[in-house]
Formats: structure tokens, sequence, C-alpha cells
């Protein structure tokens, strides 16, 4: 490879995964097209919870002020039971825990943060094109061919699939599973603070668990915002309908919680619900010289806020990669495939954690009968005088998206199927 050719990069997709990877692999020096089937990018307005796992990474790139500039450094994260309005746990998400791991815990805008990466890397060089769906990609000898559903193509060295959990790429490459019903719909809204219903604990994210519900709050933009999600157990989905069929289902799966809780329901747009999927832990991502990321590689419910943060962590990790063997002094375009293998390696068990671990987290957040919500809360509460660390540090601790050789905790294969929850 030369300064005169450079290795070039297609990247599928343009949400938060697409756009962290293409500014990464730009910034190495990668000639990067990014390639996204909507006629205007964007995202829902709703926020974003980002753990340090994820801002230590925006730090590294020089987005964090503006990310915390747009959003908010909450004081602590607090779990409530939303049938008596007591607090379960408090944690404390600044001081000790933001030396610990290095980086705050910010909350964000969705649209901010999304625009915040699209912008860098289209300054950067990363050159975007709208409209373009992909429908399938083809290794060439030397490079590798996408197609798109209007029957134009795109040739590069290597293919970035980041084109969500409907990615096409991985029914065509990978695996033909379908994504996995939570039988969970998801409300959102952000809305003027001094409009918001119960806007309380502007320093805090609040997450309120309720029997098979549950609804978290937190400011955005500075306090300006506030914003909610409110999220239960549909029968209607359940059933199999994804269809919206109005707000009484909404309404009603709140009654046992506390007035603060159901007088918030008001904060949500309640005429668009979310139906929530996530899909079994993957084994190998990479085949040759394409490679899947984010959602597309490794989707999950949203229940430890990661989804977004462990996207970033993929593109952390093939920076660091394809800074050492494809723009390291003797590397080359041909050794894309190295890359990837390594790459999914090194992510592989780690994001089948987090995805097993949310569905659980998920369980115990949702839990109906008296008895177990009791032990619950008994549990988390433990945790708050014993410390959270043993559950936090194999999420939030040093990561290979930080350095190559920094190992998690994770134990396990690819299988997806020995790993820890
Ligand atoms: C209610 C809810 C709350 C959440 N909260 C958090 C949170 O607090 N913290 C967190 O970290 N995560 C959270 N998440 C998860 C997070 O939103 C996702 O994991 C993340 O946005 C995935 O980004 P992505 O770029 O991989 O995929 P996507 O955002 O899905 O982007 C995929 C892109 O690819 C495009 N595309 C798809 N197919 C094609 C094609 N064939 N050709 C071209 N383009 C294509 C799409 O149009 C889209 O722009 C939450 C999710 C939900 C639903």
């Amino acid at each position: 490879m030369t300064a005169s050719a450079p290795t070039s990069v297609i990247v599928i997709g343009g949400g938060i995964g697409g756009f962290a990877s293409a500014l990464v692999l730009r910034r190495l020096g990668a000639d990067v097209r990014l390639l996204e089937q909507a006629p205007e990018f964007g995202e829902v307005g709703a926020g974003l919870q980002m753990s340090p796992n994820a801002t230590r990474l925006l730090k590294r790139w020089g987005l964090l002020d503006e990310a915390i500039a747009s959003g908010v450094a909450p004081r602590r994260v607090v779990f409530r039971d939303a049938t008596t309005g007591e607090d379960i746990l408090d944690q404390d998400v600044t001081g000790e825990f933001r030396e610990r791991y290095e980086a705050p815990y910010i909350v964000a805008h969705r649209a901010d943060l999304h625009r915040l990466l699209a912008r860098t890397a289209q300054e950067a060089g990363v050159r975007t094109h709208n409209s373009v769906c992909v429908e399938s990609v083809a290794e060439t000898p030397d490079g590798v061919r996408a197609v798109t559903t209007d029957g134009r193509e795109f040739t590069a060295d290597a293919v970035i699939a980041a084109d969500g959990i409907k990615s096409a790429v991985r029914r065509q490459l990978f695996s033909a599973d379908e994504p996995v019903s939570s039988e969970y719909v998801a409300y959102r809204g952000a809305i003027p603070t001094s409009s918001a219903a119960h806007a309380e604990d502007l320093d805090s994210v609040v997450v309120w668990l309720g029997p098979e519900c549950h609804l978290v709050q937190y400011p955005l933009r500075d306090g300006e915002l506030f914003n909610t999600v409110a999220v239960y157990r549909s029968r209607s989905f359940a059933a199999g309908r994804l269809e919206y069929e109005g707000a009484d289902e909404l309404r009603a799966a709140y009654t046992d919680c506390v007035p603060a809780v159901r007088d918030a329901l008001t904060n949500v747009n309640d005429s668009l619900r979310w139906p929530m999927f996530d899909r079994e832990p993957l084994s190998t991502w990479n085949k040759g010289r394409v490679c899947l990321v984010g959602d597309a590689a490794h989707p999950m419910l949203q229940y430890l806020a990661q989804g977004a943060c462990q996207a970033l962590e993929d593109a952390g990790t093939l920076e660091r990669l394809a800074e050492e063997i494809i723009f390291g002094a003797d590397g080359d375009a041909s050794r894309w495939p190295e890359v990837f293998e390594r790459f999914t390696d090194l992510r592989q068990a780690k994001t089948a954690r987090v995805q097993t671990t949310a569905r659980a987290w998920g369980e115990a957040w949702h839990l109906a009968g008296p008895i177990e919500r009791t032990v619950r809360n008994m549990l988390f509460g433990s945790a708050d005088r014993h410390g959270v660390w043993e559950y936090t540090d194999w999420l939030y601790g040093p990561q290979p998206a930080d350095r190559l050789d920094a190992g998690t905790t994770v134990e396990g294969d690819r299988s997806g199927t020995s790993v820890r929850a």
C-alpha cells in the first residue's frame, strides 16, 4: 500500500455504528465510502445513555467535550420501585466511578450524537451516499463488490456492514436467524423540561422498576429537555401484532405504579411504539473481507444501555487492529481478512455476554410477583452497600478498544454459550 493508493473501505449503514467505524478508518488514512438506504441521515428524537467504555473512546476521538456540552453528565443512576416509590439502588457516577473508568457517564440526545459523528466523519473526508440500499456483497479476486437494490455496484478492499438489526449482509453471508421478540414495547419522548410532568431529579438517570414494566427518565441538552422512556410487556405484541394499537394498553400497564410514574406517561409520544427485538449471539461476524459491526453483529435489548456503546467499542477495536495490521509499516490492504478475524476474536465473547446479560437484567427489572420483587430489591440494595464494581468492571473497564492487550473478564469462546452472564 502506498500513500497514493490508500486502502478503500465501504461502510454499509449510516447509524451511530457505521459513522463511528467510517470516521476512525478514514482518520487512519483509508478511502471510505458510506452507503445509507435512507434519503437523509437522522436518528429518532430520544436520549441515549453512554457509559465510560464508550465515552473513553469519544475522548480519544476528540468528541467528548462536544458530546457533554450538548448532553448532560448525571451525578447518579437511581433504581426506584415503581409500586412504592422507594429507592432500591443509588449509584454515584461521578468521583470514584469516573476515576476508576477514566471517563464520565453521560446522557445525550441521539440526534446530537449522531450529528456529531456524521459531521466529523464527513469533515474527515468520508464520502457519504444516501438512498443507496445494499442488497448483497460478493468477494472479487482482490476486493469486495456491494450491489444495490437498483443494480448499482460499489467496490472496495473491504466492507463493514453496519446495517442494523435487520442486516441484509448478516442474512446473506452469516445466518438466516430471525430477530427474537421480547414481547416488550417502548414509548419515548424528549420534551421541554418546563412542560414535562414530574421532571425531577435533574442530576440523575432514574429507572422505575414496575411489574412487567419500567420507566426511565433523565435530562438532555443541559437540562432543557426531559427524556422519558416507558417500556412494558405488550399483550398485543406478545400475540405477534407489531402495529400500533392505541395508548390504552400503555396506560393499563402502569396501573400498579405510583402517581409520579403514571403521570410521567404524558411525557412520551403515545402515538408511536417500538417493539423490542434482539437476536441470539452469533459465533462469526467475519467472512474474508466482509465484517459485521454494531446491531448487525450483536443486536441486544436496551436494559444495559449498551447497543450504541458496543458499536463504538467495535469502531475502537477496528481502529486499533487496522492501525496495527493495515496501516503499520509492513501492512497492506490484502490483510483485511486478518483484521476482521482478530476483531471477531476480541469482540464476540464480550458482546455475547452483554446480549445475554441484558435479557436477564430485563427479567429482573420486570418481575411481577411481590416476593420476587422484594428479594430483587434486597439484592440490588446489597450491591449498593458492597460496591458495584464486580457488576460493572467487565462492562465499563479496559477493553481491546482501548488497548488490544486489555483483557476483559469475559470467559468463553465464540459460541456465546459458555459466556458468564
Ligand atoms: C428504546 C431503546 C433505548 C436504547 N437505549 C440505549 C442507550 O441508552 N445506550 C446505548 O448504548 N444503546 C441504546 N440503545 C441501542 C442503540 O440504539 C442501538 O444499539 C444503536 O443505535 C445501533 O446502531 P447501529 O449503527 O449498529 O444500527 P442502526 O442505528 O440500526 O443503523 C443502521 C443503519 O443502516 C441503514 N441500513 C439498513 N439496511 C441497509 C442497507 N441494506 N443498505 C444501506 N443502509 C442500510 C439503516 O437505515 C440505518 O441508518 C437503545 C435502543 C432502544 C430501542
